[in-house]
């Protein structure tokens, strides 16, 4: 891709204005900002609106109306436990939220200390962790809140840049976790190779406390009939010696209902009691009629992938549009490049350095929300300003459509200027 000369670059940069004035004249008021499921996705779940149909009883015996079984239902723990990679008797099924997991676990951390430590992470003079970027917002902010200092790492196509995370935990005691989210990573659809799983699980750190938060949200969010497989964290963890560094997290929020699915925490042995210890401070027990009626729905895990192909003949059209409509209005410009994700609810879209904020007001400014520039990195701050996540699973597929060639023009838009500018 070759600059084009400086009246070829006037021309494109008056036709991007044209076209971003029509757009703006189009009064449009779209949202592409947060990976929420649409209201189709959740109609998939409707019968969750009546089950457990009067029954309170599992499989087990166990009384779900009444307090206890901190572990959450076994039945329900077993339909999760291959897609999650965790032994059922290593599963913990617990409220709605695994975003709230990951919280209570670094709350834990903080105050009792994890299997392995020298002391509580409240008592260390600093406690840090890796953040492959670009990476999800909220597990920024969640270090942001307790004061853990972000580390960004680049990502790789086969995950975290290794040599870089090897290297940073080698040397540094105060580095206690890294933020993985292993398959079809928010927001670039990354999924880790084997090798970068074997390297995470047996790579030496000078923390006798390192814990690697496995944030598996996308376990089974699949855009293409061949699932793709990742290794078994847990596995590859005992395998090297390093039985105890891994917390696996997961939930049914884009299974189910986002705001009334199962969450789950998974991890060896060791780690599932510090935690339902921690835990057992907090609640009585989880909400075991939640998890009855998800096992009533769900069934088993055939049911889950059924049902996860239901999804998929839902938002599949829309990541198609994206790719499309990305394709046709930027394609061999080199004015941006995008992910092609095989699952998860994100397209990570690069454009030239210094134009991502630029795009994302000029885009406010048409009436279509993206998620913030920054929002991609640590502090909010992407030092390049160039990564712009795209969620497209909530709004119609016309509405996908209509904003995503709205988002193409402001690309046109900002980074031809800026070509301009640099010409001048
Ligand atoms: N982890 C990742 C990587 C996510 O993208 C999301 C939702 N966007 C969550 C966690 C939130 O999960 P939950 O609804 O279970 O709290």
């Amino acid at each position: 891709m070759t600059t084009p000369d400086p009246s070829e670059l006037t021309a494109q940069y008056d036709r991007a204005l044209r076209d971003y004035d029509a757009l703006v004249g189009r009064g449009l008021s779209l949202d592409l900002t947060r990976g929420k499921p649409a209201p189709e996705q959740l109609d998939l779940a409707a019968d969750l609106l009546t089950l457990p149909n009067g029954e309170y009883t599992a499989p087990d015996g166990t009384d779900c109306r009444n307090y206890g079984g901190l572990q959450g239902l076994r039945e329900l723990r077993e339909i999760f436990s291959g897609p999650l990679q965790v032994p059922a008797e290593q599963l913990v099924a617990s409220d709605n939220s695994s975003l709230a997991l990951m919280h209570d676990s670094i709350v834990h951390a903080l105050l009792s200390p994890v299997p392995g430590a020298v002391r509580r992470w409240a008592d260390e003079p600093r406690v840090a962790f890796l953040c492959p970027v670009p990476g999800y917002d909220r597990h920024f902010a969640l270090c942001e809140r307790f004061g853990i200092e972000m580390i960004p790492v680049p990502m790789t196509p086969d995950g975290p840049d290794m040599a870089v995370v090897e290297e940073l935990v080698a040397g540094d005691a105060q580095i206690k976790g890294i933020w993985c989210v292993p398959k079809y990573s928010n927001p670039d659809g990354t999924t880790y190779s084997d090798e970068t799983v074997r390297r995470l699980a047996g790579m030496p750190t000078a923390a006798p406390d390192f814990r690697i938060f496995w944030d598996n949200a996308y376990a089974v969010h699949d855009l293409t009939e061949d699932a793709v497989q990742i290794a078994d964290i847990l596995a590859a963890c005992a395998a090297s010696g390093n039985t105890d560094r891994a917390l696996v997290f997961g939930s049914t929020s884009k299974v189910t209902l986002a705001g009334s699915g199962v969450a789950f925490f998974g991890s060896a042995p060791d780690n599932v009691a510090w935690y339902l210890g921690c835990t057992a401070k907090r609640t009585i027990g989880p909400d075991k009629l939640n998890h009855l009626r998800h096992l009533k729905f769900l069934r088993d895990e055939d049911g889950l992938r059924a049902h996860m192909a239901r999804h998929r003949a839902i938002i599949r059209p829309k990541f198609d549009a994206v790719e499309r409509i990305l394709s046709e209005q930027l394609g061999g410009t080199g004015l941006a490049s995008w992910s092609k994700p095989l699952g998860g609810y994100f397209v990570s879209l690069d454009v030239p350095e210094g134009c991502a904020g630029q795009v994302v007001s000029r885009a406010a400014a048409a009436g279509i929300a993206l998620t913030p520039a920054g929002a991609t990195h640590p502090y909010g701050d992407d030092p390049a300003d160039r990564t712009i996540r795209v969620a497209p699973t909530y709004p119609a597929l016309g509405d996908v459509a209509a904003a995503v060639e709205g988002l193409a023009i402001c690309v046109r838009l900002v980074a031809t200027e800026q070509r301009l500018k640099a010409a001048e």
